[in-house]
C-alpha cells in the first residue's frame, strides 16, 4: 500500500528541503502544506481582509482556490489560477501566516484539500507541515519531527533570504511564529507520540535525508 510519510518541526529544521529529496529519491509525491497556508494568507492581503479580524478571515476562508502541483521537483501552487510560489515567501505573508493559520475554518478546508492529496498519491507522499503527524494523516507510515538549535535555524533561513534581513532579526521571527504555531488552540505545532525525532542541527542536509530514507525502507 502507499507510503505515507509525515514530517513535521518549526520553521528553519531544513522540513522542505529534506521533505522534496526524501520524495524525489524514493518517487513518491510531496505536499508542502505551510505553502497552503501561505497562499491563503496572501490572499487575504491581496483581497483587504484584515487578518487580524478571525471572523472576517473565517468567512473569506473557503474563496480561494487553492492548487498544490504533488511533483518534488518544483513543486507549483496557484490562487485563483495564479502562480504563488513567488509572494507566498515575501516577508509580509510570513509575519501574517500563522494568525491566519490559527482560525479553524482556514484549517478546516486546507486539511480537506490535504487529505485529498494523500488519498489521490500513487505511490505514496511525503507531507510537510506542523500537525501533519498529529492531525492531518495519523495512520501515517512513517512520523518525522525535525528540530533544530534556534541559532542553526535562524542562519539557515537567513541564506535561503541571501541577507535581506540580518540573522537577529529572522532568529527574532522565526522564534515569535515558532510560539504562536504551538500555542494557537487547534492542532499546534506538536511532535506527535509515534513521532521519530531528528535533530539536524549537527547534521548536514544529505545525512538527514538519508536518515528519513533508510527509516522508510525498514
Ligand atoms: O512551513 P512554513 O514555514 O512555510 O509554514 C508557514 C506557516 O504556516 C507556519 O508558520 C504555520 O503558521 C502554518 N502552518 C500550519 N500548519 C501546517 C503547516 C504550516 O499552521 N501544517
Amino acid at each position: 500500500s502507499p507510503v505515507i510519510v509525515a514530517i513535521d518541526g518549526p520553521s528553519g529544521t531544513g522540513k522542505s528541503s529534506t521533505s522534496k529529496a526524501v520524495a524525489a529519491k524514493l518517487g513518491l509525491s510531496y505536499l508542502d502544506t505551510g505553502a497552503q497556508y501561505r497562499a491563503i494568507t496572501w490572499w487575504m492581503l491581496s483581497n483587504g481582509v484584515d487578518v487580524s479580524d478571525t471572523e472576517a478571515v473565517a468567512n473569506a476562508s473557503a474563496k480561494p482556490v487553492i492548487v498544490s502541483g504533488t511533483e518534488p521537483v518544483g513543486p507549483t501552487i496557484t490562487v485563483d489560477g495564479e502562480d504563488a510560489s513567488g509572494p507566498i515567501r515575501t516577508q509580509e505573508v510570513t509575519a501574517a501566516v500563522s494568525a491566519v493559520s490559527a482560525v479553524p475554518e482556514v484549517r478546516t478546508r486546507l486539511v480537506g484539500l490535504q487529505r485529498a492529496a494523500a488519498a489521490a498519491a500513487p505511490d505514496g507522499i511525503v507531507v510537510e507541515g506542523r500537525d501533519i503527524g498529529t492531525t492531518v494523516l495519523p495512520d501515517a507510515t512513517l512520523k518525522i519531527f525535525l528540530t533544530a538549535s534556534a541559532e542553526a535555524r535562524a542562519s539557515r533561513r537567513s541564506g535561503e533570504l541571501k541577507g535581506a534581513q540580518s540573522v537577529q532579526a529572522t532568529q527574532d521571527a522565526l522564534v515569535k511564529r515558532d510560539a504562536a504555531d504551538s500555542g494557537r488552540k487547534t492542532s499546534p505545532l506538536a511532535k506527535a507520540d509515534d513521532a521519530i525525532e531528528v535533530d539536524t542541527t549537527d547534521l548536514s542536509l544529505d545525512q538527514v535525508i538519508e536518515c528519513i530514507v533508510t527509516l522508510i525502507e525498514e
